[in-house]
């Protein structure tokens, strides 16, 4: 299988990196993780592709940070003759909020049946030949949610990002063929005792925590997602230098390069 980053960027777009949006084909369905700035690619000729042949769409949203939401200004266009379902942590209610906000021009409740909305919490759901598991994660004093998905042809992957680096983040990523992992570039100092719960960095896990978590859950690849928009290319391969070290299987994913799994 493959995943294919729209967006593998955090908090804003740079460097030809768009924001949080990871694309999976599984049967007619088409899973995407986070709905970022990456999502516009729909609207591009490769990201028309990945529509082809989708009847079905699955979103399952990370959190409502809006480097995680974004495209949600286009999605109900992009996908206007799909069915989607949106798995979130409170259902619609963000964006009925933006709506009443004046945020959003768009009142999706009239306009765009196709959608529907399901809120989910720590729970394993079962949905046309794959599971998803859900995990809440702490993201300064808000919940985010950690997503593992088992298939049925025996493959599976957890998305992670925006959390905290925990022993029980371990256990829920165990074992998986593909980890996608956020990582913060941390202070090397401090980074050097590498101990699990001190590589925190601003409300994310570090590039050492998520190479930690990798090796510690026994993983078979992990993927460095969520970059830093500051850190050019280069910047990057240094950091992703610091997860090899601890980690060998590890890798950048970068926008439409695909990962496989
Ligand atoms: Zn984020
Ligand atoms: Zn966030």
């Amino acid at each position: 299988m493959k995943i294919i980053p729209l967006g593998s960027n955090g908090f804003f777009p740079s460097y030809n990196r768009q924001t949080a949006c990871y694309a999976i084909h599984y049967k007619s369905i088409l899973i995407v993780l986070d709905a970022g700035s990456g999502l516009f690619r729909f609207a591009e000729k490769e990201g028309k592709v990945l529509l082809r042949g989708v009847d079905e769409i699955h979103i399952f949203l990370s959190h409502y940070h809006l480097d995680h939401t974004f495209g949600f200004y286009a999605a109900f266009e992009l996908f206007e003759k799909k069915r989607v379902t949106v798995f979130a942590k409170a259902g619609r209610q963000v964006f009925s909020e933006f709506v009443a906000m004046e945020h959003f021009p768009i009142d999706y409740e009239k306009k765009h049946k196709n959608f529907s909305w399901k809120t989910v919490t720590e729970e394993t759901y079962r949905l046309e030949g794959y599971k998803a598991k859900v995990r809440k994660q702490n993201h300064r004093g808000e919940v985010s949610l950690g997503f593992r998905m088992e298939f049925s042809n025996g493959k599976s992957m957890t998305y992670i990002t925006d959390g905290e680096p925990t022993w029980e983040s371990v256990e829920f990523v165990r074992g998986v063929d593909l980890l996608l992992h956020e990582h913060e570039p941390s202070d090397e100092k401090e980074a050097k005792h590498l101990k699990l719960e001190d590589q925190i960095s601003d409300g994310h896990v570090t590039t050492e925590g998520a190479g930690l978590i990798a090796r510690e859950a026994g993983v078979k690849k992990l993927a460095l997602v969520h970059h830093n928009p500051f850190l050019n290319e280069a910047s990057l391969i240094k950091e992703l230098k610091k997860a090899k070290a601890i980690f060998k299987e590890s890798y950048l994913a970068m926008d439409m390069e695909e990962v496989e799994f």
